[in-house]
């Protein structure tokens, strides 16, 4: 895994380019203004000019620069009020020509308040998805909604019922994107995809998280046996207590294969109960995908995580049926 300081360094590099391509977009939307309208042109100049004659004129006589500034600050609101209505009359925003920021909240600083400096959320957001796509996201860009191929799956009709199996996960396809279309914070319905092996469940799920991730969410995907590997080295006090907190605290978090964990007494079980109903309480979403069923959830665990996994008010529960189709592709 990436080391956190490293990643930091590059997500605030990451930043800097965008507060360059910033300066970039406002030149740019400035001569695009321009270009439309003489008399926006003509305001900005006297801006310009304005500004400059204050700043000289309040050098020249700091005894009069109080009075000086409040003169050029009342001329600069109504020079700036004008520019708004020329900016409108030509068919543009009025704020067309603010400062440009992708967040309002650091303006692209990464960091937010004073006198105690923190970072910022989007920082926060950057740093965890750049750590877990490093290593839990794997092949993610490559497993997204595009790369999904109806075409491995068979389309021949799944034993007793109607739908082939292509059918079957196209819908299931289809209800999957809706849910990363639609996702977002502080509703807390999460997916829970079942099924035996080698039906499509983390392909899907990793186009969820991708999805998710792209607008702009953070998003941990991590696989069971992972997850509890980081848990019994927090508990032992190894390290981890980040990336625990970032499996608390991420807007989505994805446990791949639940059940392929090594069952730890003292571990697998409190620290899955702990996570999902951490999340849970602080309507935070979950999206697991499984080859237990039911029953086996209940006896490999303990019947509360099982309730909460099957609870339909939060859940919404796909059963993957058909054929493996890494075994009939091979
Ligand atoms: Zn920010």
């Amino acid at each position: 895994m990436l080391s956190r300081e490293n990643v930091t360094r590059e997500a605030l590099s990451a930043l800097e380019a965008q507060r360059a391509a910033n300066l970039m977009e406002e030149k740019r939307r400035r001569e695009e203004a321009e270009e439309k309208s003489p008399a926006v042109r003509e305001l900005i100049a006297r801006r310009q000019k304005l500004f400059f004659s204050g700043m000289r004129g309040a050098f020249a006589s700091p005894d009069k620069a109080k009075e000086i500034s409040a003169n050029m600050q009342q001329e600069m609101e109504r020079l700036n009020a004008e520019l708004r209505k020329a900016l409108n009359a030509c068919g543009l925003a009025q704020d067309y020509l603010q400062p440009v920021y992708r967040c309002r909240e650091c303006r692209d600083t990464g960091y937010v308040g004073e006198p105690v400096h923190e970072m910022c959320a989007c920082l926060k957001r950057a740093v965890m998805n750049r750590l877990y796509q490093s290593e839990g996201l794997q092949g993610l860009e490559r497993e997204n909604f595009a790369a999904f191929d109806e075409s491995i799956f068979p389309d021949i009709p799944i034993e007793g019922r109607k739908s082939t199996q292509r059918g079957y996960i196209n819908k299931i396809r289809k209800r999957c994107e809706e849910y990363a279309d639609s996702f977002d914070t502080g509703e807390g319905k999460g997916l829970l995809l079942c099924g035996k092996s080698g039906l499509g469940k983390t392909f899907l799920m990793n186009c969820v998280a991708q999805r998710v991730l792209e607008r702009g969410f953070s998003v941990v995907v991590i696989s069971a046996y992972k997850l509890i590997e980081t848990m019994r080295r927090f508990q032992f006090g190894e390290d981890g207590s980040e990336q625990v907190q970032d499996m608390l605290a991420c807007d989505l978090l994805c446990i791949d294969d639940l059940g392929s964990e090594p069952m730890l007494r003292g571990i697998t079980v409190s620290s899955l109960y702990h996570i999902i109903n951490e999340r849970r309480n602080a309507n935070r979403a979950i999206v697991v995908t499984t080859n237990l069923s039911p029953e086996q959830l209940d006896n490999t665990y303990d019947q509360r995580i099982g309730a909460r996994l099957y609870d339909t008010s939060r859940m919404q529960i796909f059963e993957f049926i058909g054929e493996d189709v890494r075994r009939t592709k091979r």
